[in-house]
């Protein structure tokens, strides 16, 4: 019953205050860090206070979802960015490209040639990041780290892709610091800029570590269902 009053504007005003300190803390660069709302699971009149607000960078993790909620949204408040930060199946890339300006999960060579193929068809080019399984854990998407390179390699030079940034997930049970210096480390000999690290729990030491975005959800829009 509680979320039901949950206020998003002033979650999102909390969060971008803390987002202002941890980068005066660490001593970031001012504006060096996007805030990513996630609005997975909440209905369009959850998100509107949040564009209200001048939110414009979100992230949902299905495609179906994203091409259900977001034309609407779009059109009423221009300037809107979507990331696609949930596992992309081969089957839905064209329904990505159409509705996404950032895929976060690029993890697999076929997805990578059926990438390329629709960018080509398309021409459409969203931002692309390669997502990277830093706790190299069985269940979970990302190419593993020590694959890292080869598959950045693959995807620029076999594929032609323009790769921006890297993105990971670090398991729930285990401190997240040492994934994001790990993704940190494989941007940097890859000559990647982008990072986008840190949820509602973590982003202060994600920030600290070089985060260029932040991906918070449940601190913004409250608890999913
Ligand atoms: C849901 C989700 C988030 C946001 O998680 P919160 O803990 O609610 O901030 C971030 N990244 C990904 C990939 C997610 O699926």
């Amino acid at each position: 019953m509680e979320e039901t009053h949950h206020d998003v504007t002033e979650a999102l005003a909390r969060v971008r205050g803390e987002i202002g300190r941890s980068i005066k803390d660490h001593g970031r660069r001012p504006g060096s860090v996007t805030l990513v709302a996630v609005s997975k699971t909440m209905p369009a009149e959850r998100i509107r206070p949040a564009l209200v607000a001048g939110q414009r960078v979100f992230g949902e993790n299905r495609v179906q979802e994203g091409q259900q909620k977001w034309p609407k949204l779009r059109a009423e408040f221009p300037g809107v960015e979507l990331h696609l930060i949930g596992p992309l199946q081969t089957n839905k890339v064209k329904e990505a490209i159409a509705h996404f300006d950032v895929i976060e999960t690029l993890d697999r060579e076929k997805l990578a040639a059926e990438l390329a193929r629709e960018i080509h068809r398309s021409g459409k080019s969203p931002e692309l990041y390669v997502q990277v399984n830093t706790g190299a854990e069985g269940q979970k998407a990302g190419i593993l780290p020590q694959d890292a390179d080869g598959f950045i390699r693959l995807c620029r030079e076999t594929y032609g892709l323009g790769i921006s940034g890297l993105m990971c997930i670090p398991p729930v049970d285990q401190p997240p610091s040492p994934h994001f210096a790990l993704l940190a480390g494989i941007a940097r000999r890859n000559g990647l800029t982008t990072l986008s690290m840190g949820m509602s729990a973590d982003y202060d030491a994600a920030i600290q570590l070089g985060a260029t975005h932040v991906r918070i959800g449940s601190a913004i829009f409250g608890a999913r269902h």
